[in-house]
């Protein structure tokens, strides 16, 4: 039987991957998971002389099952083209003995354009293989980087608006340009007197709330996400971990079947997910090592089986992983859980009733596929000064939790297999922090006068994203109390 998408929260809902796509979250408030999780069905020395296209069509192919050949196709054309300043869209660097896989040379420079520039397309097609009608009204919440990607991926897309919400002091200079300059009659931006878990709580419950659906659907109007809980996000970010195993053993650095490591800088939990959908799928992952920065919440929970959110939030030089309340976690419990609803479910309710919830041992083994470390922020600091001194690589903060955690896991356990870090950042989008690790002479300099220096020190050129806020106008002002999102969404949509 083909795959089919059922809810974490009720595993006898069944709707198709578009349905799934288009509505973002199930209706009991569970995620979207496929039923099974497919194998590949190309052979790894095959993949290896694939393009990054083609590995998207091989990999998506299985589970957006009720999408034609056509379609998919060409969502996946449209998607990963100019927009990316490389032919490899994914290039991978060797340093050291670590592969960093660069996923930021897209649109805004951070890994969520891998697959916020396919979802705008995905969505459009859903919407018409199921005959919506409906204006598509996508809501986010960001922490920095899915905002920028997601107004960019849906700017002008004919039958969307997009509304995205970002904590006010919550993100670096440059994330927060590149948002209130974002051009398109179908976009809106607000900023929140609150941090990211507010936000992403605060869309949520609009996506929760029938009277509000009913009194949007009245207007004209349905909702969506373009967050990570979106299965349309998750499912084209397993392609690049495919790609770059692929691409590893073409160039030998790896021989068939050797098994490597994968290093995530991890916030909602995407990506490593997505890591670990492609290690079932069949690729020889080893550890998927899961780095947290100063909340370090998962890295607590992959101790002691204990999740707890009851604790300070902290703003870091990280601000794209400062998150408590990791949304794709879900997904995890319920494979781990045996694919019981139930216990997703009443997991889940402890969690927003008392913001804390302890799995049972038994789910707790079944976690031996993960590991889990943390950086603070003078370990970031010093993961991004080392690397530069020895190497001349410059990486971003995200990318340098990430780095930190590689090196601290190996000295620790001694596991030598090869290393892939997801590299989830362009230096340039966080220039004052990296600079600042560097040499703290930076420190005292404004965020924008760095990204002139950055060229020189990081060998790379200034990429299209920077040059084009750097005289841009701010189109968006809007600001609203984190209880007032509801509020502010039906002012902009008139409704
Ligand atoms: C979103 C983001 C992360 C965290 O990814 P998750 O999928 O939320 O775990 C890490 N680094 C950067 C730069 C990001 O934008």
């Amino acid at each position: 039987m083909d795959l089919f998408y059922k809810s974490t929260r009720n595993s006898d809902l069944k709707v198709t991957a578009s349905q799934a796509v288009l509505t973002g979250l199930a209706p009991d408030g569970g995620l979207f998971v496929p039923s099974c999780i497919p194998c590949l069905d190309v052979p790894l020395e095959k993949l290896g002389g694939m393009t990054y296209q083609e590995t998207a069509f091989a990999v998506m192919k299985l589970f957006f099952t009720d999408f034609t050949e056509e379609e998919l196709r060409s969502c996946v054309a449209k998607a990963y083209d100019e927009k990316f300043d490389t032919e490899e869209i994914a290039p991978l660097a060797k340093v050291d003995d670590v592969y960093y896989l660069e996923l930021f040379h897209g649109a805004t420079i951070a890994f969520k354009d891998m697959a916020l520039s396919i979802l705008p397309h995905l969505m459009t097609t859903s919407a018409k293989k199921n005959h919506v009608e409906k204006e598509i009204v996508i809501l986010a919440a960001t922490s920095g980087d899915t905002g920028k990607a997601a107004m960019a991926g849906f700017a002008d897309v004919e039958g969307t608006r997009i509304i995205v919400f970002y904590p006010k002091n919550g993100v670096s200079r440059v994330q927060e340009l590149q948002m209130v300059t974002q051009k398109g009659n179908n976009v809106d931006v607000v900023a929140i007197h609150g941090n990211f878990d507010q936000a992403q709580s605060g869309v949520k419950a609009m996506f929760e709330d029938q009277k509000l659906a009913g009194e949007l659907a009245e207007k004209g109007y349905q909702f969506s996400s373009a967050n990570s809980i979106n299965i349309g996000r998750l499912v084209p970010q397993i392609v690049y971990y495919v790609y770059a195993y692929a691409k590893l053993l073409e160039n030998e650095e790896i021989s068939p079947g050797e098994e490597i490591n994968v290093v995530v800088p991890t916030g909602n939990f995407g990506n490593i997910l997505a890591a670990y959908y492609a290690k079932q799928m069949g690729i020889p992952f080893g550890k998927l090592i899961c780095a947290s920065n100063e909340n370090r919440v998962l890295y607590d929970f992959f101790q002691t089986g204990i999740y707890d959110k009851n604790r300070k939030f902290i703003l870091t030089t990280s601000p794209s992983m400062d998150i408590l309340i990791s949304s794709n976690l879900e997904r995890l419990l319920y494979l781990v859980s045996g694919e019981d609803a139930a216990k997703t479910r009443e997991l889940m309710e402890q969690l927003k009733k008392s913001g804390s919830y302890q799995i049972t041992e038994a789910m707790k083994e079944r976690l031996a596929d993960f590991g889990a470390g943390f950086a603070d922020e003078a370990e970031t600091a010093e993961s991004i000064r080392e690397v530069y001194g020895r190497t001349g690589y410059v990486m971003d903060t995200h990318t340098a939790v990430a780095a930190h955690v590689c090196e601290s896991y190996r000295e620790q356990t001694g596991d030598g297999r090869k290393c892939l870090i997801a590299s989830t950042a362009s230096p340039y989008k966080f220039a004052k922090s990296v600079l600042t690790a560097i040499d703290p002479v930076y420190e005292k300099e404004e965020e924008l006068d760095l990204l002139q220096k950055l060229p020189g020190i990081s060998g790379r050129v200034t990429p299209q994203a920077i040059r084009d806020i750097l005289d841009a106008k701010v189109l968006h002002a809007t600001e609203c109390d984190a209880d007032q999102m509801k509020e502010t969404v039906k002012k902009i949509l008139k409704v």
